[in-house]
């Protein structure tokens, strides 16, 4: 499958924001971020002129596709779900992405980073109500069980996490370490999504 193969630290810069792309790293002093190498890459960035609508608009979307990892077509195809839905379309693509089932695993901690918990699902680590699923994009519904697979049980990651995890889980999800399995147990609403996103620039760059 396409992915991002450029440094992900690189793009948390030129977004002049912490993405969280790295997993530990990012809440350590070696996030570039925190050591305030957060200047815009490229030769030529001290001469950028103010920043237009467009550029604005751009500039978020961007920072929301590289945050949940997704190819532009990728994104865009959650803009037209969003759209086609009741309700607003900035509420609707945001919750349709964080109910990916890779941001599912990540946002459980099974996952230090949304690319790591990419991998556990393509490995087929996860299950979805006792099956086994491989499709990162896989879209969770509310009462959905994710867990660790029987068979992946072993991997010692995931033996350390039935200790427990520091990691804050959101209100929509509910996790059981012990059992290695986490549940949705509602849809995430906008509150719950702290992202720093501007969803609206993003509606309206593709408006257009
Ligand atoms: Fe790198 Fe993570 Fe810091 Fe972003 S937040 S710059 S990915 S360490």
């Amino acid at each position: 499958m396409a992915r991002y193969t450029e440094a992900v630290c690189r793009l948390c810069r030129r977004e002049n924001q912490k993405l969280f792309l790295k997993g530990d790293r990012c809440y350590s002093a070696k996030c570039p971020i925190i050591k305030r190498e957060n200047r815009i890459p490229g030769m030529h960035a001290k001469g950028r002129r103010k920043t237009s609508e467009y550029g604005l608009q751009l500039r978020e979307k961007q920072k929301a596709r590289r945050t949940y990892g997704l190819l532009e077509k990728q994104f865009h195809g959650y803009f037209e779900k969003a759209e086609a839905m009741k309700g607003a379309t900035g509420d609707n693509m945001l919750q349709l992405l964080e109910r990916r089932l890779d941001n599912v695993v990540y946002r459980l901690g099974f996952g230090d980073s949304r690319a790591q918990a990419r991998q556990i699902v393509n490995h087929g680590h996860i299950t979805v109500n006792g099956k086994k699923v491989n499709i990162p994009s896989f879209i969770v519904k509310a009462g959905d069980v994710i867990a660790i697979a029987e068979s992946s049980t072993g991997i010692e990651k995931f033996k350390a996490m039935r200790e427990g995890t520091a990691k804050t889980i959101p209100a929509w999800l509910e996790l059981t370490p012990a059992d290695l399995c986490g549940k949705m147990v509602e849809l995430p609403k906008r509150e719950d999504i702290d992202l720093g996103i501007e969803e609206h620039l993003i509606v309206e760059l593709y408006s257009k």
